[in-house]
């Protein structure tokens, strides 16, 4: 070591900053490592020994430390069939779902229902959820901090489902899913891919319009339709 290379770790040591000033190397993708449960949980299960969706919902009730939860009145995790191969996924509660505990059961639900039904997609052929298990105030976008204190909760119930395809609703889940910021525009219509850490195999995913978005700009519809055929093309040669 360089002495001045010496002097910038002796400096952050007196600083308190002494976690990397160790004899072995850090690996930061052993998962005995990962400490994140601990910083938003106040119960002792660790998100690595959840085997089923039931044993996650319990996990999100009991999460610390994200101020929408103490805003909202229910934790809303999923609708529909935890055998289905199919993964829907949208932004965050809103008002009715926030009351009912259900995701997409309000007007932006009721578009989606019928766009499914359009292609004879019923609800109990999909498992639906949203990045934000709790309703943002007024509604408003999760900022980047919610999202990330939420997706382990979402990257946990990708592995347990295993879904085959994922159709994600808007951009909120596509930022989330896809680490992307690029628009909605130049997602749809593409096959792209998704894979954790703790997964052995990759997942198609798909993306389109939120329906919230063509309750407000039905002029997109046309576009949506397009992407519904796709994933309705992809859904059959998965069955
Ligand atoms: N919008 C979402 O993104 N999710 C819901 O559950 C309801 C509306």
């Amino acid at each position: 070591m360089n002495q001045s290379n010496k002097d910038y770790l002796e400096f952050l040591i007196n600083s308190g900053v002494n976690f990397f000033y160790s004899n072995e190397q850090n690996n930061f993708y052993d998962k005995t490592n990962i400490n994140i449960n601990k910083l938003h949980h106040t119960s002792n299960i660790s998100l690595f020994n959840i085997n089923t969706i039931e044993e996650l919902t319990n996990y999100a009730e009991s999460f610390v430390d994200i101020s929408l939860k103490k805003t909202a009145n229910k934790t809303v995790i999923f609708d529909g069939n935890i055998e289905s191969k199919l993964m829907i996924i949208g932004e965050a509660p809103g008002k009715e779902e926030d009351e009912k505990g259900l995701p997409f059961v309000g007007k932006a639900g009721q578009l989606l229902d019928k766009m499914l039904k359009a292609i004879s997609i019923a609800r109990n052929d999909i498992y639906i959820t949203n990045v934000i298990p709790w309703r943002p105030p007024d509604n408003r976008t999760p900022t980047d901090e919610e999202i990330l204190k939420c997706l382990p909760i979402l990257q946990k119930q990708i592995e347990i489902m295993k879904p085959k395809l994922i159709f994600l609703l808007g951009l909120t889940a596509a930022k989330a899913i896809l680490s992307t910021t690029l628009s909605l525009s130049k997602l749809r219509g593409k096959i792209h891919k998704y894979k954790s850490i703790n997964m052995n195999e990759e997942t198609d995913v798909l993306v389109s319009y939120h329906p919230a978005f063509l309750l407000r700009s039905p002029e997109f519809k046309k576009e949506a339709w397009i992407d519904l055929k796709l994933l309705k093309k992809k859904f059959e040669n998965e069955h």
